[in-house]
This record gives structure tokens, C-alpha cells and sequence, in this order.
């Protein structure tokens, strides 16, 4: 039996990011309100082409000093978030 199985050239993976991120949290003080944002980039599309790179922000706890770095869902924006124009 022979089988005739082209290949696709280009497969478009599926839209679902590789990483959904986790929403900012303070895990020291279980609250997000102390949170300060220093940096937040939304979700964009590498100039080379290929899979949308998920959104990350770092941000710092006002009340306990923390800092973290890390990847956000795609839905989340730091509160008061506004484009630069
Ligand atoms: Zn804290």
C-alpha cells in the first residue's frame, strides 16, 4: 500500500502561546496592591517572524521590597496601563 503524504511546507502552529505567564503577584504580602510596575511589554511579534512572544513585566512590591521579572498572560496589563503615543 503506498501512501502519498505531502508535506506542508510552512505549518502555522496552533494561536495558543507557549507560555500563558502568570499574573504579577506578591507572594511575600498575598496581595498585588503594593505593586509598582517598572516595565511592561506587550505581546509582539519577533521582526524575524515566527510564534508571538508573550508579555512580560517586572514590577517591585512598595511594601516588602520584592522584585520579579516574568512572563504575563496575554489579557493582563499592568492597572492605569496606557500607550505611549
Ligand atoms: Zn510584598
Amino acid at each position: 500500500m503506498t501512501t502519498i503524504n505531502s508535506t506542508p511546507g510552512a505549518a502555522w502552529s496552533a494561536a495558543a502561546p507557549a507560555e500563558t505567564g502568570e499574573r504579577p503577584w506578591c507572594h511575600r504580602c498575598g496581595t498585588d496592591d503594593f505593586l509598582i510596575f517598572e516595565e511592561y511589554v506587550p505581546p509582539r511579534l519577533p521582526s524575524g517572524g515566527g510564534a508571538i512572544l508573550p508579555a512580560s513585566a517586572g514590577y517591585s512590591c512598595s511594601e516588602c521590597g520584592g522584585f520579579a521579572a516574568h512572563t504575563v498572560p496575554a489579557d493582563w496589563s499592568p492597572p492605569h496601563w496606557f500607550w505611549y503615543s
